[in-house]
């Protein structure tokens, strides 16, 4: 039979960390911690499958689940000494969710569930009065939130009248009397809101629980987070249901979240938060702001847990090490204090942002709790592009403080710098990320929040920790973030952010804030290059002052001994080329010859190529363009030292070129000696309809051979030139657009001739290879004969997707955002490469050109040689090299890296 329901407790679980898929993140630690000996409360989980079940089944569960649920909880009952619904002593439980992947706060929780006008008496007996009436005035809020949707508001005005009535200033103060009287008032908003008495039978509140739990899978932040996330609908949640521990007993009780090192930045520090007296959700929630728990972490004048409950600090510290060197990753945990007991109530590998990712990683590989190639699988290869992003210029910084612009302070809680316009609300953020930054401004965020923080380029909260919504989220999203930055006074109302020596400051105001140091200043501050840009690019930096550089300097390196995937870089200048040298790019992909057409003193020569009444115009404008086109070549080559450099000949629509206003045409008829309306009508009998399928890529240089030609002798005048002078080079000859085995005989025939030609003029010797570009789909059907002309290939993934789909790459975003939302297409075919259709194009053309040539060298050049999904399938079909932008470049030495372990992973 079928087994749904997983006991944990007395020491002994019926899961383990293995089960994520069945028992959820949460599930699979709770049964883990057991088994290792954590105090965990005794419960049970309800697995994924009967999720699945429930929705395969019109919300309805397998028939066995009620028995299997009864029997699991009378063995909570048994561990705990307390019976579910016992008027004398009644065992109160939680009923949580827990996906595989972690779904922050996105889910639906209930906590003290098991309450009614009977056991709240026992409960009154068993703690105190106030504490048991305290506990089901929380129970009847959430259930009928969760569970009923009466909406919170209702309840909270009731709580505030409560507190006014008895004349104190917070909820732990509401005597219990007064709480006594507010469940009154609380059943009655049930009755009168849902037309029913609120639940008595506590096994009709439990199932009530567990289908609210399960039916929060597919409420609308949970699906938005999921498709941030990509996480895939089917997988569905599993419930935890477990035996309460009451952080809210007194002052030797408490609860808190920690992490078992600093999740910003990666320090090797016990790090984490805790409130007094209080329950788990009060400090997710991030509506106090909760105290430090160790020393170190003291600011101010806040008493950290390890002054106040040293003895269960010390514990707490023995657990955090043992559940560390268990899980041998950073730990996020989740604990209670219960009348000076400890228990603990989840842990889950730590989400971190790119820093420390990176950090964590390599301190584990020195400290010998990993491997190498662990910390190059545990990176998440496109977090790795967060260390490279901008910090504030340190001296401007200093000026905006010293000139009275600092307008409050924060816990620094996503690395990184930003400035944007100030949006109050989720909806504006994301309306005016559409015009420029924005950085979200909120007293606290919730998950309603999640699409405007995602617009948004920075976050900014004036409450909460370090461990709440907004704090947690950011650093999933890699966003800079400053939370509980308690001294600004946001006012929705107003719409104003105020801070004391400061005029207010309104929606749609600059401010920039410093994720990194927890600074929000008034006005943009422009920002800087990060500190690896700064140490490896700009040489303004030494290695051994920046730490971050060292961290990222050897993570890719580990990288590349597991990969056999080549990574090299699409380069047009040698800046660029320079660059992704730097970044560890093992030559050129792609070199786009036409972006060096556009330059000034360039792009007039072109025009008149392009207009030139016959061929001896063009050959004339030809021959003054290829000195320039030489001279980039030289220093390309320079740059790459030997490494190969793949060159494509033209490819865009000539039309791309031609001069577009009045001025710009007078310009060039003046200097071609043309009339102007002479010169307008030959640029618009130029104008193609439809100029991606028009006039472009080889079909340039079939028709204008000279074009081609001139290129050729500028590459190869360039590589002779060079060679001389004594660098080695390695020019690739990459034909565009090619459809049929013709255009690439016409073409790479011309190539060779010209290259020998100039070769034999220069006297040097340098190899002429010849390649093609696959981007029409006809080209992968025929790469077999293609092969037999052709040293390599190379996949233009944008093209080929572009062709494969018939979507146009210029439009496609006026309808692909849509299709992506209603699960047409899973993700941006643009973005990460469509495995289904243009990914059998390229596992077809490569098997097609290697049965014609078994050594024929395959790559891709599209942009998605830098998306690490995308790289993964393209190392299961036997590429030999992705190219990608050089900020990529060591994105993609990563994912390398993962493909190949995956890779080992699955063969075995
Ligand atoms: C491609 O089509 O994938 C490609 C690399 O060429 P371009 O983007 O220049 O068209
Ligand atoms: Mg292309």
């Amino acid at each position: 039979m079928q087994k749904y329901v997983y006991f944990f407790g007395e020491g002994h679980a019926e899961g383990n960390a293995k089960m994520k898929n069945i028992l959820g993140g949460k599930g699979a630690g709770l049964a883990e911690m057991t088994n290792i000996g954590v105090p965990v409360p005794p419960g049970f989980t309800i697995s994924t499958e009967v999720c699945t079940w429930y929705y395969d089944h019109e919300k309805s569960y397998p028939p066995e689940l009620r028995e299997d649920v009864e029997s699991a909880l009378a063995r909570v009952e048994k561990a705990v000494g307390k019976n579910f619904g016992d008027p004398k002593r009644p065992l109160l439980v939680s009923v949580r969710s827990g996906a595989r992947a972690s779904m922050p706060g996105m889910m639906d929780t209930i906590l003290n569930l098991g309450l009614n006008d009977q056991t709240v008496q026992g409960l009154a007996k068993l703690a105190d009065e106030r504490f048991a009436f305290d506990s089901y005035r929380r129970f009847i809020q959430m259930y009928s939130d969760v569970v009923l949707g009466i909406d919170r508001e209702h309840f909270e005005e009731q709580l505030f009248a409560a507190r006014d009535r008895a004349g104190v200033k917070i909820d732990a103060e509401i005597p219990a009397k007064e709480l006594c009287a507010l469940v009154e008032t609380y059943k009655k908003i049930v009755r009168k809101d849902s037309g029913k008495d609120f639940p008595q039978d506590v096994h009709d509140q439990l199932w009530g629980a567990i289908s609210a739990v399960f039916g929060s899978w597919n409420n609308q932040r949970a699906i938005t987070y999921r498709k941030l996330n990509r996480i895939p609908d089917d997988w569905g949640t599993a419930v935890n249901v477990q035996s309460m521990v009451f952080g809210n007993m007194g002052d030797d009780s408490a609860t808190g979240v920690a992490f078992t090192r600093n999740p910003a930045n990666g320090q090797r520090r016990f790090f984490g938060e805790y409130l007094p007296n209080a329950q788990g959700e009060d400090v997710v929630a991030g509506i106090r702001t909760p105290l430090p728990i160790s020393k170190a972490q003291v600011v101010g004048d806040e008493k950290p847990l390890e002054a106040t409950m040293p003895a269960v600090y010390r514990q707490l510290e023995d657990v955090y090490k043992k559940l560390e060197a268990h899980y041998r990753d950073m730990q996020d945990i989740e604990f209670t204090i219960e009348s000076g007991k400890l228990y603990l109530l989840q842990t889950r590998t730590g989400q971190r942002t790119g820093f420390a990712a990176v950090k964590i990683a390599c301190d584990m590989v020195e400290d010998g709790l990993i491997k190498p190639r662990e910390a190059v699988e545990r990176v998440e290869a496109n977090q790795i592009v967060q260390l490279l992003a901008p910090v504030f210029d340190a001296q401007e910084k200093q000026k905006a403080l010293k000139g009275n612009r600092l307008l409050g302070r924060g816990l620094a809680a996503g690395p990184g710098a930003a400035a944007g316009r100030i949006a109050f609300n989720a909806d504006h953020a994301v309306a005016m990320a559409k015009e420029g930054p924005v950085i979200l401004a909120r007293i606290e965020t919730s998950p309603e929040d999640i699409a405007g923080m995602h617009s948004a380029v920075g976050i900014l909260t004036a409450r909460g920790g370090l461990t709440s919504h907004a704090a947690v989220v950011a650093r999933g999203m890699g966003r800079p973030c400053i939370v509980g930055a308690g001294t600004l006074r946001i006012d929705y109302g107003r719409g104003e952010l105020r801070s004391e020596g400061h005029e207010p400051l309104e929606e749609g105001d600059w401010i920039s804030i410093d994720g990194t140091s927890g600074e929000v200043l008034n006005g943009q501050l422009q920002t800087r290059p990060s500190e690896v840009i700064q140490v490896l690019i700009d040489g303004t930096l030494k290695p051994e002052q920046a730490d971050v550089f060292r961290n990222f300097d050897r993570l890719p390196r580990w990288a590349d001994e597991i990969r056999t995937l080549g990574v090299r870089t699409n380069a047009d200048t040698p800046t660029d080329a320079r660059v992704a040298r730097l970044f560890g790019a093992e030559g050129i992909g792609l070199c786009r010859t036409e972006h060096m057409f556009f330059a000034d003193e360039r792009i007039l020569r072109v025009r008149e190529m392009i207009l030139a009444r016959d061929e001896a115009g063009r050959r004339k404008s030809l021959a003054e363009l290829l000195p320039y086109q030489r001279g980039d070549f030289e220093g390309i080559f320079r740059e790459l030292a030997g490494t190969p450099v793949t060159i494509r000949l033209l490819d865009p629509p000539l039309h791309e070129f031609l001069p577009q206003t009045e001025s710009q045409i007078s310009e060039v008829a003046r200097d071609m000696g043309w009339g102007f309306i002479e010169l307008r009508s030959k640029v618009s009998q130029l104008h193609e309809m439809n100029p991606m399928l028009g006039h472009r890529g080889c079909r340039l240089g079939i028709t204008y051979p000279e074009i081609y030609e001139m290129q050729v002798r500028a590459i190869f005048e360039a590589a002779c030139a060079v060679k001389k002078q004594g660098t080695d080079v390695h020019p690739e000859v990459m034909i565009p657009l090619v459809g049929t085995l013709k255009e690439l005989q016409i073409t790479s025939e011309m190539v060779r001739r010209v290259g020998r030609e100039v070769i034999k003029e220069r006297g040097v010797d340098v190899p002429v290879i010849v390649g093609t570009m696959i981007e029409i789909p006809r080209a992968a059907l025929v790469a077999d004969k293609l092969a037999e002309v052709a040293e390599f290939v190379s996949f233009g993934t944008n093209d080929l997707t572009q062709m494969t789909f018939g979507y146009s790459r210029d439009d496609a975003g006026t309808f692909l955002p849509e299709y992506v939302e209603k699960k047409i297409l899973p993700k941006d075919p643009f973005e990460s490469i469509d495995q289904e259709g243009v990914g059998q194009l390229v596992r077809m053309g490569t098997e097609r050109g290697r049965s014609a040539k078994p050594k024929l060298k395959v790559g891709v050049c599209g942009e998605h040689g830098g998306d690490p999904d995308s790289i993964r399938f393209f190392r299961t079909c036997n590429l030999d090299y992705v190219s990608c932008s050089p900020y990529r470049v060591p994105v993609a030495r990563l994912a390398a890296a993962q493909a190949e372990l995956e890779l080992q992973a699955y063969e075995g």
